[in-house]
């Protein structure tokens, strides 16, 4: 190892013993790896060399963003490297004539999305944690609540520089709209968790930014009758950003964490809707929208034109993992199910929690059938834990495969849900995509312990 020190230029960004526990694991935290090495590279030329090094000797590298995932993805292993590109956090340029910003991995998504709108310009894709950077955003796919209308972070990925397993440097990608122009080699790294390449440069793709937003709190009298409203919301074509649901003893924990107040505490649940354009436009659509939420059974409609009861609903929605962290440790598990699905989803966790006695909190994006579950472990001893929670992830995820839905929306696979998406993957598939991995990294130094690509 110690000849990183030729490769990384300043001996400060190197590091061989000591290495912080944080740097070991994740937001998930349930997990803690090993490693011999800790580096900071500020190029694309000190990760190529870093990458070089470790492919000529087989050694495993695990590149790191914020450490934020929620899968145990920056776990590292064995007396591996850790590539950590939060130094590499430059804003190269924004090019106001072709709407792309190009920009290091390293970027934090709070500070990206304020600079380009301070221009005027918008960055869509939002996960709930503003302090991860571009990288690891990309290499997740991650998706947040306005998704509904403007996609996830794939669709602004116009391009990525790599640094492939053995070093080389490549570009996929570019700054054009269009791209029939061979594979998509890009869409191959997006998503893919660190398994493939490191990512040194990004091109992305921005838009203007919309004149106005506007949030509602809808309640229900039931989760089902919310959950039906929603595909009528989206057929009333008012084009919504985000559509939330949670229910109402989820909220309650909010409110119990936060010490704020959401309307109508007799509803069973709530949807919030976020919509953003042009004034009018929000505003039409705004009508519309109530239209069709009272049509479909709501018991009011509050739009939050206040900015700080916005702020206040938006701060209990916000901190509900949070809420359930105060209380007891629990298992992130981000599926998702086809839109029309996810009432019947959703009673079944309930029908599991009830028979198992473990506390399952669901709420997340309706708008696109990503349900976030916390399996919560209560008083369980750590074996206890380990049996219960994997007994009714098996349950909760096969009831989610047999209504066609997937292992993960936006969080990844990482370690933490490997053997559920294995346990659903067709062996073809997963055939081509081992085929991949090894044709990409053929010593399998990258991610390999964390991924399903071994
Ligand atoms: C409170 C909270 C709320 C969240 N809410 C949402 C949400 O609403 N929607 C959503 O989609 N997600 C959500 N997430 C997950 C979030 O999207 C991810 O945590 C984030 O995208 C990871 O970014 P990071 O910089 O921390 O990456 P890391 O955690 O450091 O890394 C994630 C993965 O990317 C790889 N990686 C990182 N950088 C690179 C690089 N430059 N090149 C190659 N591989 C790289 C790592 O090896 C790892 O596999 C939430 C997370 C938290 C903690």
């Amino acid at each position: 190892m110690q000849e990183l020190y030729n490769i990384i230029s300043d001996p400060s960004r190197v590091k061989l013993d000591g290495i912080e526990d944080k740097y070991l694991s994740d937001t998930l935290g349930r997990l803690k790896g090993t490693a011999a090495a800790l580096v900071f590279p500020v190029s694309t030329e000190e990760v190529s060399g870093v990458m070089r090094f470790a492919h000529e000797n087989g050694i495993p590298v695990t590149p790191r963003g914020a450490g934020t995932n929620l899968v145990g993805s920056t776990v590292p292993h064995g007396n591996g490297i850790i590539l950590d590109l939060s130094l590499m956090n430059h804003v190269l340029e924004i090019d106001e004539n072709t709407l792309t910003a190009v920009i290091e991995p390293g970027v934090f998504l709070q500070d990206f999305q304020r600079l380009v709108e301070e221009r005027g310009l918008f960055y869509p894709p939002d996960p709930g944690e503003k302090a991860s950077t571009i990288g690891g955003n990309i290499s997740t796919n991650a998706g947040g609540m306005r998704a509904v209308k403007y996609g996830v972070t794939r669709d602004y990925v116009r391009g990525l520089e790599l640094v492939l397993a053995d070093g080389k440097v490549i570009t996929v990608g570019s700054k054009n709209v269009k791209d029939a122009s061979g594979l998509s080699l890009k869409n191959l790294i997006i998503g893919s968790e660190g398994t493939l390449a490191v990512i040194t440069k990004c091109i992305l793709k921005l838009i203007p930014k919309p004149e106005r937003s506007l949030s509602a709190v809808i309640p229900f009298p039931d989760l089902n009758t919310g959950i039906s409203a929603v595909l009528s919301i989206i057929r009333a074509n008012v084009n919504p950003t985000a559509i939330e649901f949670a229910e109402r003893s989820v909220i309650s924990l909010g409110e119990d964490f936060t010490g704020l107040k959401f309307p109508c505490p007799e509803a069973g649940a709530y949807i919030i809707v976020t919509l953003d354009g042009r004034e009018s436009e929000v505003s039409g659509n705004a009508e519309l929208l109530r239209e069709a939420a009272v049509k479909a059974g709501a018991l009011d409609f509050i739009t939050l034109d206040d900015p700080e009861t916005a702020a206040n609903i938006w701060k209990v929605r916000g901190c509900l993992v949070k809420a359930v962290e105060a209380v007891s440790e629990q298992e992130p598990v981000d599926l998702v199910v086809p839109i029309d699905k996810t009432a019947d989803f959703i009673r079944r966790v309930h029908e599991v929690e009830e028979k198992s006695g473990m506390q399952m909190v669901a709420f997340g994006h309706a708008g696109d059938g990503n349900v976030h579950l916390c399996m919560v472990r209560g008083n369980r001893d750590d074996q206890q834990w380990e049996h219960d929670l994997r007994q009714n992830m098996t349950e909760v995820y096969n009831y989610a495969y047999s209504l066609g839905g997937l292992t993960s929306g936006e969080h990844g696979i990482g370690v933490a849900k490997r053997p559920y998406y294995l346990s659903s993957v067709s062996p073809d598939n997963l055939a081509v995509m081992r085929a991949i991995k090894s044709a990409m990294d053929d010593k399998h130094i990258l991610n390999d312990h964390i991924s399903y690509l071994e």
